[in-house]
C-alpha cells in the first residue's frame, strides 16, 4: 500500500507522545463489561482488552506499515541525514500536535491503541463506502475531490476503470456492523471475538470526549492507493483529517486536488510498473516524489487543473507541509524541500510544453522524472 501524504506526519504525532503506553495486556475484562465516559480505569480495561484480543498487534502494525519505532529506523538508516537541510516541523505537523492538546497519557494511549488497529484504514479497504460518497470531516470536499477524479481520468493515459474513491471518516469506528467485518476480513477473529472488538472501539472511541465519536483529525490524517493485487484491490482514499489540517492551514482550495492527483500518480505507476521491487528509504524516496510529479504536472497543464500561479504556489506549499525527515524510514517522501523542487520541477514541464495543450504519455513523463531525480535530491545541506 502507497500510503500517500500524510503516513509520515502520522509517525510524527505517535513519537510526540502517544509511544510510552503500556503494550501487553494485563487482564481480560468479562465480555459485556460496560465502560463509561471518561473513566480512565475504563480506558485501560479496554485497551488491555484489545491488546489481549490481538496479542501481537505491534508486529501485525509494522508488517502492515504502520510506522516502525525510531530505533528500528535507525538500524535501516541509509541516507544521511547531514545531507540535507530539514525543518523539525511544518505548519501542517504543528497543527496536528495541537489538535493532541489536552489529551493525557491515557487517552494518548487509547489513540495509540486505535491508531496501531488501524481500523478506519482497513475499513475503506474492506467495506463499500457510504452512498453517496461525502469527502471532509462536513462533506465540504466532495465536489472538488469527486470532479478532479473524473479530471485525472481523463487527463493520464492509463486504463482507469475499477478505481475505486473512497473517503474515511473516523466516525466508522462506532459502527459496529462495519468494525465486526473488519475484525473478521483483516484479523481473522472469530465472529464473536470480532463483535466484541469492535464493541471496545467504539468505547473507547466514546471514552475520549475529545474523540468526537471519532470525527477527530489523527484517525483520519491520511490518504492512500492500493494496487490490484492488494486486498481491496484498486483503491484511492481520502482521509477527513489530512484535508481538515490543511484547510486550517489555508491550503484548502488547492489541496484536495493536490493529494488525490499525487494518490492517482501511484495508480498511474502501478498502471506504468513504475514502482520497482527495491524495499528502502531511497525507493520509497523517489516512488513518492514521482507521485508529486505526477500530481504537479496534472495540477498545472492546461488541460489538467490548469491552476495559476497563486495556486501553483500553495500546491507546491502542500508538497512541502508533509515532506519528512525520515530519511531512515521505509515510507521516506523526501524533505520538505525536495518535495517542494519536484512540483517546481514538474510545473516547469508542464509550462514550457509547447504545444501547451499536449500531454505526455506517462512511462514517457515518468521516464523524464527518473533522469531529473538525481538533481532533485542532492544534498542541499547550507
Ligand atoms: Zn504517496
Amino acid at each position: 500500500m502507497r500510503r500517500a501524504i500524510a503516513s509520515v506526519a502520522l509517525g510524527v504525532a505517535l513519537t510526540a507522545g502517544l509511544s510510552a503506553v503500556p503494550a501487553q495486556a494485563a487482564t481480560v475484562a468479562p465480555a459485556g463489561s460496560a465502560i463509561l465516559a471518561g473513566d480512565s480505569a475504563d480506558i485501560q480495561s479496554a485497551v488491555d482488552e484489545i491488546r489481549a484480543l490481538v496479542p501481537d498487534l505491534e508486529s501485525r502494525a509494522a508488517a502492515a506499515g504502520v510506522p516502525a519505532s525510531d530505533a528500528v529506523q535507525v538500524v535501516r538508516q541509509l541516507i544521511n541525514p547531514g545531507d540535507y537541510d530539514c525543518p523539525a516541523s511544518t505548519p501542517l505537523q504543528d497543527w496536528l500536535r495541537g489538535t493532541l492538546q489536552g489529551l493525557n497519557q491515557q487517552q494518548l494511549g487509547a489513540a495509540l491503541t486505535l491508531l496501531l488497529l488501524d481500523v478506519v484504514t482497513w475499513d475503506s479497504r474492506v467495506n463499500d463506502p457510504q452512498d453517496p460518497a461525502v469527502y471532509g470531516p462536513a462533506g465540504e470536499f466532495t465536489i472538488p475531490v469527486t470532479h478532479t477524479f473524473k479530471d485525472l481520468r481523463r487527463f493520464w493515459d492509463i486504463d482507469s476503470n475499477g478505481v475505486l474513491l473512497v473517503p474515511m471518516h473516523g466516525s466508522v469506528m462506532v459502527d459496529k456492523a462495519r468494525m465486526t467485518r473488519v475484525f473478521q476480513v483483516v484479523y481473522g477473529a472469530s465472529a464473536a471475538n470480532a463483535a466484541r472488538l469492535a464493541d471496545l472501539v467504539a468505547q473507547l472511541v466514546r471514552s475520549v470526549p475529545q474523540f468526537n465519536g471519532g470525527d477527530f483529525p489523527l484517525f483520519t490524517f491520511n490518504s492512500y492507493a492500493t494496487s490490484a493485487e492488494e486486498l481491496g484491490g484498486r483503491r484511492i482514499a481520502m482521509g477527513d483529517g489530512v484535508l481538515a489540517g490543511y484547510a486550517a492551514i489555508g491550503l484548502g482550495d488547492v489541496a484536495p486536488q493536490a493529494i488525490l492527483a499525487h494518490e492517482y500518480g501511484h495508480q498511474v505507476q502501478f498502471a506504468d510498473d513504475l514502482i520497482g521491487s527495491e524495499t528502502s528509504p531511497e525507493a520509497s524516496r523517489r516512488v513518492e516524489l514521482m507521485a508529486d510529479a505526477f500530481s504537479a504536472y496534472f495540477l498545472s497543464h492546461a488541460r489538467g487543473a490548469a491552476m495559476q500561479t497563486k495556486r501553483v504556489t500553495q500546491f507546491l506549499g502542500v508538497y512541502y507541509n508533509v515532506g519528512d525527515c525520515g530519511f531512515a524510514s521505509l515510507s521516506h517522501h523526501g524533505t520538505p524541500a525536495q518535495r517542494q523542487r519536484t512540483g517546481e520541477w514538474a510545473y516547469s514541464v508542464a509550462d514550457s510544453a509547447r504545444p501547451q495543450g499536449f500531454i505526455l504519455p506517462s512511462p514517457t513523463f515518468g521516464r523524464m522524472f527518473d533522469a531529473e531525480l538525481p538533481v532533485l535530491v542532492a544534498p542541499d545541506a547550507s
